[in-house]
């Protein structure tokens, strides 16, 4: 495993379950995974020392961050299998690829422009404006992004970004935000999971509802782009598709060459959760059951929460709290320090109804929050 945040954490953990034994390589002394996992080569993912020993004790090899170097998928997938591969990952892991690949390909997506210079945001079609710039590699949870109004706006972001290339998206009204985590295995299969409706704070993601609550015309829909999307990568593993539904249309807004937080759910409320499937891809086993046997509330617990008693010194949240709730799964990832805006844990409520499933949740956020 090439990571050893939370995705490989639980990866590790369902590898456990069927029977496998997992190496993790991270630079972090205390990555999540790193502690769960039978070896932490504890090493820059370009260390060749580290590549060799993966290598050489390693069946095969996945990732749960798509910021992993390409040339290290590359060069590991010269010895063992590499799911997915350098290419797909390195298309996923910078906007201006990913999305021209999309465009290319037929996907809709939002109007950008692929920034490389100050003149390429001169040139920029104005319809543009108001504007969302985001680097096109490194970001996440909404970091290196900067809502801009105008020419000067963007330009101004695009010098606080150090000249790093960007997309300059056009600022969409969203309808809501839905996500499709599907599982593809080397034979072209596809195990899709049921489309989640995804709330975010502050960039993050907040809040998964599954099923999502749309017609089921545009679930299908989703769930076949992002199917032909896997196709067109010749995708092997598990990926995430995030869309806007803006004016009851669906457009693409970035894919994750990984499981993906929207997919969480999948560990409660599915008879395959999303790090099976993964395990099942690499070992080259067949797909799991994806079908979802309930309804499910995913609310995600940020470093925040440790500080919302005193600013300046962390407490951990009251846990019981949560525990009043019978259907309630609570899921911590052992991260060293709570920091504000760092994913910690999660918490899914499952039931039969809709409705009564995100009371209870938003019940529990407000008993610990
Ligand atoms: P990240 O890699 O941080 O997840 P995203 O591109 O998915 O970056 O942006 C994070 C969130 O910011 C989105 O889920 C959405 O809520 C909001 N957002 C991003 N781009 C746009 C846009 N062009 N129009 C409206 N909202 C956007
Ligand atoms: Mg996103």
């Amino acid at each position: 495993m090439l990571g050893g945040g939370q995705l490989g954490r639980f990866f590790v953990l369902a590898a456990h379950e069927m029977g496998y034994k997992v190496v993790v390589l991270d630079p972090d002394r205390n990555s999540p995974a790193g502690k769960a996992a039978d070896e932490h080569l504890c090493a820059a993912y370009d260390d060749m020392q580290a590549l060799e020993r993966l290598a050489q004790t390693c069946a095969a090899v996945t990732t749960e961050f798509e910021n992993v170097p390409a040339d290290t998928l590359d060069h590991l997938s010269k010895f063992i299998p590499t799911r997915p591969n350098a290419a797909c990952v390195s298309i996923a892991q910078n906007r201006i690829a990913e999305k021209t690949f999309l465009s290319d390909r037929g996907f809709s997506v939002g109007p950008f422009a692929a920034i490389r210079s100050a003149a390429d945001i001169e040139a920029a079609d104005p319809s543009l404006f108001p504007a969302v710039l985001k680097v096109a590699r490194f970001g996440y949870d909404g970091k290196g992004q900067a809502r801009v109004a105008n020419v000067a706006e963007a330009k101004a972001a695009f010098e606080s970004f150090k000249r790093e290339a960007c997309v300059l998206e056009k600022m969409l009204t969203l309808d809501i935000e839905v996500s499709v985590v599907l599982a593809r295995d080397a034979a072209g299969r596809i195990a899709p999971f049921p489309v989640a409706e995804n709330s975010h704070r502050n960039g993050i993601l907040d809040v998964t509802i599954a099923p999502a609550r749309i017609s089921g015309a545009l679930a299908a829909e989703a769930t076949e782009m992002a199917s032909g999307i896997a196709a067109e990568l010749g995708y092997v593993g598990v990926l995430g598709v995030e869309f806007f539904i803006s004016g009851g249309r669906l457009m693409v807004n970035e894919m994750a060459p990984r499981p993906h937080n929207s997919g969480h759910y999948t560990i409660d409320a599915c008879v395959t959760d999303q790090f099976e499937q993964q395990v099942r891809i690499l070992c080259g086993l067949p797909l799991g059951d994806a079908r979802q046997h309930s309804r499910a509330v995913m609310v995600n617990l940020l470093g925040d929460l440790w500080y919302s008693q005193d600013a300046h010194h962390a407490h951990e949240p009251d846990w019981s709290r949560l525990f009043r709730h019978p259907g309630l799964k609570l899921h911590l990832y052992q991260k060293h320090h709570a920091r504000p805006g760092r994913k910690m844990g999660h918490f899914t409520v499952l039931g039969e109804s809709g409705d009564p499933v995100i009371d209870t949740a938003m019940d529990a956020r407000l008993a610990i929050g």
